[in-house]
């Protein structure tokens, strides 16, 4: 086999802090105004702290078409309720892995009222075939979820595989995502390939990615896009590092976005919208 290509760093970027839902403090990484889209991806935000004024309010009642949310709680507990009579709970470590398909009327609420609320939400663009598909819940609790502990790293597989290992959830088109702790000076790297999408997002710590000849720093906040190539490469810095490596094949469709509704076209978005006025977007 031919060696891989590294990816090079091809930018770094910060999230922004954001306020949603009923008053969710958030630092939103992708979906902002100067960075609306990374195809198939169209949202990353970041929950991460310990004064519940930041996240009591939670997100009541609000509707989803045309999309999967993929919820990661590192730390802290969610309870979700939905109109189609669906009900969980998350808690440390697990994930909800939520088809949108043609529809769903939910809420996201804290279950906890003092603590550390640290967490992600990654939304995923569905293909147009694909977009009224029925919804579908895939909660995972993290007892389920495959982790792989080596030399110096520590990777969990909320999906796709690694070394022959599956991830947790079953996707409807190839994506990585898997959570990585790195001690200090540790490797890592994993196939990404050129058809995907992918970047990292650093929680903890600092690493150094790309090929030997171009290397990039990076540390704790940074968003690691990574340029064309089909592989990742990373080193961990002095005092390790932990981030999400987050990948997924480009659908190269148009995207229509109007709120809480992404479709392929102004007429779908504006039935969307319609139907949801009209109480049948998850009939
Ligand atoms: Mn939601």
């Amino acid at each position: 086999m031919d060696q891989p290509t590294i990816r090079p760093v091809d930018q770094l970027r910060q999230g922004i802090p954001a306020t949603d839902g009923a008053g969710v403090k958030l630092t939103r990484i992708l979906g902002t105004h100067s960075f609306m889209n990374f195809d198939p991806f169209l949202l990353l935000d970041e929950f991460r702290s310990d004064s519940p004024d930041d996240y009591i309010a939670g997100f009541p009642s609000h509707p989803h078409r045309g999309f999967e949310t993929v919820t990661y709680m590192k730390h802290g507990s969610f309870h979700h309720k939905d109109s189609l009579g669906n009900e969980g709970h998350l808690t440390s470590g697990a994930i909800q892995w939520m088809t949108a398909g043609r529809g769903i009327i939910h809420s996201e609420m804290p279950e906890q009222t003092e603590g550390l609320v640290w967490g992600y939400q990654l939304w995923i663009n569905l293909p147009a075939r694909d977009k009224m598909a029925p919804s579908r819940y895939q909660d995972i609790q993290s007892a389920d979820i495959p982790v792989v502990e080596e030399e110096g790293r520590w990777i969990k597989l909320l999906a796709g595989d690694y070394r022959g290992q599956s991830g947790a959830s079953e996707t409807r088109f190839p994506v990585i995502y898997f959570d990585v702790k790195l001690e200090p000076g540790a490797d890592f790297s994993q196939p990404v390939p050129a058809d995907m999408n992918g970047f990292l997002y650093i929680y903890e710590g600092a690493l150094e990615a790309g090929p030997d000849t171009e290397r990039t720093a990076a540390r704790r906040g940074d968003m690691v896009i990574l340029g064309a190539g089909d592989a990742v490469a990373v080193t961990a810095g002095k005092d390790g590092a932990g981030f999400l490596l987050i990948a997924g094949q480009r659908l190269d469709e148009p995207v229509v976005r109007g709120g809480p509704f992404v479709m392929t076209t102004e007429a779908d978005l504006r039935q969307a919208f319609l139907d949801y006025q009209n109480g049948v977007l998850d009939a």
